[in-house]
């Protein structure tokens, strides 16, 4: 029997399989916002500031937010990030040979090569049409797979060998001679569009194993996509939540991008945030450099928990675990965003929320990676500070958390929204 109601993570579960690309990440968030009485706004157009649920989409990346005063005059802002480590499709994806069709793709991010090999996968993204609409497809059933080399054939397959990305991850499809333009239309045809109205693909390999409770109390939660669903999900759900946050505009901003570095007019390195957050403030710059002064951030994403296989690569005194809570990542280099006020900040939302937390900090011998805490803090110029969920296998297309843990990330995120 599960120990703790279930309902959030089995929601994320639901999420997750609504979201195999950040496209579709950003519209089943809209779909929830808008079953919440949200409105979408193109950035087009004029904006209102009335009372109201409101939210905006951008190349993958989406920012949502609530007026719940009439006088408003700050922001309290939960960061996060669509985009996962995965294969692109590359422009003209037909190549193969010796019998069989194939898929050319170009790694996107930091992909662990082993975990997609011997996997059923499939195909999900985005096509631009040529009136500049934007056509969502998501071919839900196995359809490609990065088949391993027998062990018979290798035999060093236990020794660690490193594979070609460019000659040895290249997905199979089908049997017979490869035809130019023939993945692409048939993923226009699963789209239901004319394939020569497609003038633009943005196509992503997608893991299609459904997720999983695991362990004997099913005290485990197994998906691809937890970096950093997880936490996209936890701001939708504390969002349509926050209630009676007084002057303070709860804001979620989920960005596409972050795995490669968050450098484009969508990411967190680009003026997007910036942009929705002055357009609330009006024209008068006083208003808009007060409200920022006294606002806050939390940029959530997932981290490592300890692996009991490899302990020695975890600070000894620092040593989170799934179902302890979500965490505050501190690094004096500022790789997260998390000096004293920062952790001031954090403590305030988690003794709102109530919920128990742990405190990551990288061995000083294995720098670990960074996020988009530092990223959106240096370009807002507000108070960010770093969080998120220990999870394992972080970039494997299967990764693992505790099943308790995105509840308590909702939570905190909540906590930050309300306290
Ligand atoms: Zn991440």
């Amino acid at each position: 029997m599960p120990r703790f109601d279930r309902s959030h993570t089995d929601d994320l579960a639901a999420y997750i399989k609504a979201s195999p690309t950040p496209y579709h990440a950003c519209a089943e968030a809209g779909r929830r916002f808008e079953a919440a009485g949200f409105r979408r706004l193109d950035e087009a157009d004029e904006w209102p500031v009335d009372i109201g649920g409101y939210y905006t989409v951008r190349d993958g990346s989406i920012i949502a937010w609530r007026i719940n005063d009439d006088e408003y005059d700050a922001f309290r802002i939960f960061g996060a990030h669509t985009d996962t480590p995965t294969f692109k499709v590359k422009p003209r994806p037909d190549t193969g040979g010796a019998g069989w069709k194939q898929i050319a793709v170009e790694v996107y991010g930091g992909v662990p090569h082993q975990t997609w090999l011997d996997r059923d996968l499939s195909v999900a993204g985005r096509l631009v049409m040529r009136d500049g609409s934007e056509v969502l497809v998501h071919v839900d059933r196995p359809l490609l797979r990065v088949p391993r080399l027998a062990i018979h054939l290798d035999r060093g397959a236990n020794e660690g060998q490193k594979l070609n990305a460019q000659s040895q991850l290249t997905p199979i499809w089908g049997l017979g001679q490869p035809r130019d333009g023939e993945f692409l239309e048939f993923i226009a045809a699963e789209a239901g569009v004319d394939a020569a109205d497609v003038f633009g693909h943005d196509l992503f390999t997608v893991a299609l194993d459904e997720p999983a409770y695991l362990g004997k109390d099913e005290e485990l939660f197994a998906a691809w996509r937890l970096d950093n669903l997880t936490s996209t999900h936890a701001g939708i759900a504390a969002l349509i939540a926050a209630e009676g946050t007084g002057t303070r505009v709860p804001v979620l901003a989920s960005f596409n991008y972050e795995e490669i570095g968050s450098m484009t007019y969508s990411g967190a390195q680009s003026p997007f945030l910036e942009s929705v957050l002055h357009r609330l403030m009006g024209d008068d710059f006083e208003t808009y450099a007060r409200a920022i002064a006294a606002s806050g951030m939390m940029s959530s994403d997932t981290g490592n928990a300890l692996h009991p296989n490899y302990p020695e690569k975890h600070e000894p005194g620092h040593r989170p675990i799934p179902g302890a809570g979500p965490m505050i990542k501190v690094s004096a280099n500022q790789r997260y965003a998390s000096g004293a006020e920062e952790q001031a900040l954090f403590r305030r939302a988690a003794e709102a929320a109530g919920i128990p937390w742990q405190t990551y900090v990288n061995r000083n011998d294995i720098p670990g990676g960074t996020t988009i805490g530092p990223i959106s803090g240096t370009q807002l110029g507000i108070l960010t500070v770093d969080v998120g969920l220990p999870i394992l296998s972080m970039h494997s297309a299967r990764e693992l958390c505790g099943a308790e843990d995105p509840g308590l990330l909702a939570d905190l995120a909540l906590g930050l929204f309300t306290h």
